[in-house]
C-alpha cells in the first residue's frame, strides 16, 4: 500500500477523551472512531489488525477441530423466555421491538441460539462430540462503555459451543479450548494466564478467564510468578488425545493464578513470598463447562447407545476480538506510538522515502516495495511528500515492526537503513540485503 493512496487519518493532537493509552493510540493512529458510546467505526488501519485477530482465532480453533458458522446478531426473545434468561440477563441486554410489536434483541452471547440449532438437527450420540464457533458482534448495553473498545457496547466476539456426551468428553472440549487459546494468544504476542474464575450469569462451575497483566486492567488477579516460565511455544498437540490435552491443562493450572472473586488468600500465603503477585489485569476470553444448564430446559438431548434420551454436555468459550486489540496496544507500546507484534501488524514493513521526487530515491523505493510484495508481505510505503520528522513519527506511531529507510546520502554508498520498532536498533544494509532480513 502506497500512503498517498490510503486512508490513514492520524491525529496530531492527544485525544481528551482517551484515559489509557491504547485507547488514545488507536484514535491517534486513525484506527477507530467512535459513533455513539461504546459504538466504533473500523477505520482502515484498525480493521486490518482486526481482520488479523479474527484470522489467527480462525486457524487455531479450525486446528483445535471446532466447525465455524455465523448466527445472526438480531435474535427473538422466545428463545430467551425458554431458557430462563430472558429476565435473568438484566439491563445489559439490549431490546428491540419489530414493526408487528415482537421482542427481539441484540445477542449480548448465543448459548440459546445454539442450543436451538442443535436440538432442530441432532438427534443421536453418534454425531457428538461437536463443537461450534463464531466470530460476530455482541451487544452489551455496558453501564460504563469506557477505554475504547477495550469495553465497548458494540464488541466483536469469537464464541464457541460444545456439545458431547458424557462430562467427561465434554472436560475433553474444555481442556482442548484451553490449550488452543493458549497457542491463540501466544500467536499474538500475548501472554495470557488461564486464571480460576467465577462463572456469572454464565452458570456452572467449571470456569477459567484468560488475563494479560497490564495496570490499566480492570481485574484484579493474584498469581505465583512461577506461571510466567510458561511456554506453548512450537510444541504440536493432538487435540484429539485427552491425556495430551489433560497434561498441558495440569502443567498451566498447577501454579496459583486467580481473579479476586476465587481468590483464597490462605492458599496465596503458601507460595514462597517472593514467587507471590498481585496485579491489575485484562480479561481477554474466558471457557466455561456448565453441564447441562441450557440442554435441560431446552430439550436439547440425544439418544445414547443404551437407546436412552440423555441431555447433552456443554460448555461455552469466548474470545474477546476486538478487546485484543486494546490489550496487544497496553502491552506492546512506547512513548512514541504502538509496537506490533508480528503476528497482528496491519503492515510488515514500513518504506520511508526522504527525498520523494529524487529519481534514484524514488526508484529504490518502488524496488524495495516490488521485492516486498514479490515475497508476499505487505508493506507500506510512506511516498508523501512530507519532511522526513513526520514521516517518522507516522512509522513510530502506527507501530509496524520493520522500517527502511532510503535517501540519496545512503544510496551513494549502496546501503539503505533498516531499524527495528521494538529495539530501536538500525543497520546499514544495501537494499537487497535488508529486503532479505524482513521476509
Ligand atoms: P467483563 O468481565 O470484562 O465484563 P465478561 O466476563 O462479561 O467480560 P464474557 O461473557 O466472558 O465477558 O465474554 C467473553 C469475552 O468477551 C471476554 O473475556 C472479553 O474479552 C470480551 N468482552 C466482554 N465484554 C466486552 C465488552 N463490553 N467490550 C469488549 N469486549 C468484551
Ligand atoms: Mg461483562
Ligand atoms: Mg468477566
Ligand atoms: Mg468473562
Amino acid at each position: 500500500m502506497r500512503l498517498t493512496r490510503y486512508f490513514l487519518p492520524v491525529l496530531k493532537e492527544t485525544p481528551s477523551e482517551a484515559q489509557i493509552v491504547s485507547h488514545r493510540l488507536m484514535l491517534r493512529a486513525g484506527m477507530i472512531k467512535q459513533a455513539a458510546a461504546g459504538i466504533y467505526s473500523w477505520l482502515p488501519l484498525g480493521y486490518k489488525v482486526l481482520r488479523n485477530i479474527e484470522r489467527i482465532v480462525h486457524e487455531e480453533q479450525i486446528r483445535a477441530g471446532h466447525i465455524p458458522m455465523l448466527m445472526p446478531t438480531l435474535q427473538s426473545a422466545e428463545l430467551w423466555r425458554e431458557s430462563g434468561r430472558y429476565d435473568d440477563y438484566g439491563e445489559e441486554m439490549l431490546r428491540i421491538t419489530d414493526r408487528h410489536g415482537r421482542d427481539m434483541l441484540y445477542g449480548p452471547t448465543n448459548e440459546e441460539l445454539i442450543t436451538d440449532i442443535f436440538r432442530s438437527h441432532v438427534g443421536s450420540y453418534r454425531d457428538l462430540p461437536l463443537t461450534l464457533y463464531q466470530i460476530q458482534w455482541k451487544f452489551r448495553d455496558e453501564i460504563r462503555p469506557r477505554f475504547g473498545v477495550m469495553r465497548g457496547r458494540e464488541f466483536l466476539m469469537k464464541d464457541g459451543y460444545n456439545f458431547d456426551l458424557t462430562k467427561d468428553d465434554a472436560l475433553h472440549a474444555y481442556n482442548r479450548h484451553m490449550v488452543s487459546y493458549l497457542r491463540t494468544y501466544e500467536r499474538m504476542g500475548l501472554r495470557a494466564i488461564p486464571m480460576r474464575a467465577d462463572s456469572g450469569p454464565i452458570g456452572g462451575e467449571n470456569t477459567h478467564e484468560f488475563l494479560v497483566l497490564a495496570e490499566t486492567g480492570e481485574s484484579e488477579v493474584f498469581y505465583d510468578a512461577a506461571i510466567l516460565n510458561l511456554t506453548l511455544g512450537e510444541r504440536s498437540v493432538d487435540y484429539d488425545s485427552r491425556e495430551e490435552c489433560s497434561e498441558i491443562v495440569r502443567e498451566w493450572t498447577s501454579p496459583y493464578a486467580r481473579t479476586d472473586e476465587t481468590h483464597d488468600a490462605a492458599l496465596f500465603e503458601r507460595i514462597p513470598e517472593a514467587r507471590r503477585r498481585q496485579s491489575r489485569a485484562i480479561e481477554v476470553g474466558q471457557i466455561f463447562y456448565f453441564g447441562t444448564k441450557y440442554s435441560e430446559p431446552m430439550g436439547a438431548v440425544v439418544q445414547g447407545p443404551d437407546g436412552q434420551q440423555v441431555p447433552v454436555h456443554m460448555g461455552s468459550h469466548g474470545i474477546g476480538v476486538s478487546r485484543l486489540l486494546g490489550a496487544i496496544i497496553e502491552a506492546s507500546h512506547d512513548d512514541n506510538g504502538i509496537i506490533w507484534p508480528e503476528g497482528v501488524t496491519p503492515f510488515h514493513c514500513g518504506i520511508i522515502n526522504l527525498r520523494q521526487g529524487d529519481a534514484e530515491a524514488d526508484a529504490a523505493c518502488e524496488r524495495i516495495y516490488a521485492a516486498l510484495v514479490a515475497a508476499g508481505l505487505d508493506p507500506l510505503y510512506d511516498d508523501r511528500d512530507e519532511r522526513a520528522g513526520g514521516k517518522f513519527a507516522t512509522m513510530d506511531l502506527i507501530g509496524l515492526p520493520w522500517r527502511i529507510t532510503v535517501g540519496p546520502r545512503g544510496l551513494k554508498n549502496g546501503v539503505v537503513e533498516l531499524t527495528s520498532r521494538r529495539s530501536g536498533e538500525s543497520e546499514e544494509l544495501s537494499p537487497e540485503e535488508a529486503v532479505r532480513r524482513v521476509v
